[in-house]
């Protein structure tokens, strides 16, 4: 039961609030408000003395996480994960990202004062990491590339039909059709071949002057096995060529189009299977299309290289207004391309026996705290779209398999498997060894396993 004269020794919410006059010059009158009315109520429940009632709503205001997103840990050894937002930001995208934060120019030339290409910097570290590009552009995302490409190149000429291979009618994740995207422009699709196999006469006999673009997909999530065959880019690129040059082709003009999806500029000895945009423009593709937060490790993002004339096009479409980034992700791109390495690069080609030692040496620490733990072999994935097929030997920490869920509460993801909750490291950032460690005692702790 509360003492009346407690409560009446609750400070009034307006006296509190011209007490804290510079909070509230800061964070504004509706944000410390509430923070009052909350410390008032702890104070008539009996939690806090009232005379702390603006000393406690100062440190809820202050206190208070700037985003509602929780940080996650990622144990699950799939290094790129679209639910819990893909690739990890390197330091110095980070620090971009700050840097961006405020007026910037990003559209502006401080030497003349006038107006300048927009993230023109980016589009240079871009140009200068796939020299064999003749121009680049940065839209939203990989889907965004492709609705961009296929409304400038095709709709909006007249020619809505875009030629695709059935066996590259994919789709990526959670509903994410790419043929219904494309649809979605009021492009036709033209299937070409079967699931298993196309031909190069099956592209050719389906090039009309209807026809927009042929567009090549990456299938990133999936390999088809078997009686299978496919038209490669160099064969793709031969065949639009030779059709070119015939007279009065209803090919002239029409451009390859390929979506590698997942963003490596370079080839990777890693993921040989990858396709990489250097290598896909060399083998005679006219552009390519990739996401920014996938292999490439950098914020989400639509990347276009290739022809300048086909980029230029797409540049200039009203949609390419809509489909622009922020300088907030001009920024963080620019830092990934020209800084140091990514998480996701870090994760990938992480070192077994560093990996094997790190595990050890938190499994040995897990065991001093009381938590049985073990180290076992495991096998980590690239996830997020990309490398399907590639398996890379890790290691996990096995812990019991009652573990995961409240680990999850905590924020640390771990994968349930063979009756066991496992710890993979590899995507873990070093200094978070501490707080599996940490989390993992507690949990003991509550369960009574630990004294
Ligand atoms: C991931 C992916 C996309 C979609 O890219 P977002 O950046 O997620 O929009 C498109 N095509 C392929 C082949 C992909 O792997």
């Amino acid at each position: 039961m509360t003492d009346p004269d407690r409560r009446r020794r609750i400070p009034r919410t307006d006296t509190v609030l011209a007490d804290l006059g510079d909070l509230v010059a800061r964070q504004g009158s509706d944000l410390v408000k509430r923070a009052v009315i909350a410390a008032q109520e702890r104070a008539r429940a009996g939690e806090i003395a009232p005379e702390d009632v603006a000393a406690e709503a100062r440190r809820s205001v202050s206190s208070r996480p700037s985003t509602t997103m929780k940080p996650l840990i990622n144990a699950t050894g799939v290094v790129l994960h679209t639910n819990i937002g893909r690739a990890c930001l390197s330091e110095d995208a980070k620090a971009a990202l700050l840097r961006a934060a405020g007026h910037v120019d990003v559209e502006f030339d401080t030497a003349t004062g006038l107006r300048a290409r927009r993230g023109r910097d980016t589009l240079a570290a871009l140009s200068a990491a796939v020299p064999s590009a003749e121009d680049a552009l940065v839209v939203n995302n990989g889907a965004a590339a492709l609705v961009l490409a296929t409304t400038a190149l095709g709709v909006a000429l007249g020619r809505p039909e875009v030629v695709m291979s059935r066996g590259e009618i994919v789709e990526i994740g959670d509903n994410f059709r790419l043929h219904e995207l494309i649809a979605s422009t009021g492009a036709t699709i033209v299937e070409v071949g079967t699931t298993n196999r196309t031909w190069a006469r099956d592209y050719s006999e389906a090039i009309t002057d209807r026809t927009g673009l042929v567009l090549k997909v990456h299938p990133s999530n999936f390999v088809v096995q078997g009686f299978t065959h496919g038209v490669d880019v160099a064969e793709l690129a031969d065949l639009l060529r030779d059709l070119r040059e015939r007279p009065d082709s209803p090919a002239a003009g029409v451009p390859l189009v390929v979506d590698i999806g997942s963003g490596l500029l370079r080839p990777d000895s890693l993921l040989p299977g990858e396709p990489d945009a250097a290598t896909t423009l060399a083998a005679g593709a006219d552009l390519v299309t990739a996401s920014g937060d996938k292999l490439l490790g950098g914020p989400q993002a639509g990347i276009v290289l290739g022809r300048a004339d086909l980029v230029e096009r797409m540049r200039h479409s009203p949609l390419a207004r809509a489909l622009r980034v922020d300088k907030l992700t001009l920024a963080a791109l620019e830092a990934t391309l020209t800084g140091g390495v990514t998480p996701t690069h870090a994760a990938l080609h992480a070192d077994l026996d560093v990996l094997r030692r790190r595990s050890e040496a938190l499994a040995e620490r897990l065991q001093g705290s009381g938590v049985d733990a073990q180290v076992v072999d495991h096998v980590a994935a690239v996830g997020g779209g990309g490398a399907p097929g590639v398996v890379l030997p890790s290691v996990a920490i096995a812990v019991a398999a009652d573990r995961a869920e409240p680990l999850r509460r905590d924020g640390i993801i771990a994968r349930v498997r063979g009756g066991r909750c496992l710890l993979d490291l590899r995507a873990v950032a070093p200094t978070d060894d501490d707080v599996i460690h940490d989390r993992l005692r507690a949990i003991a702790a509550a369960n009574g396993d630990v004294s």
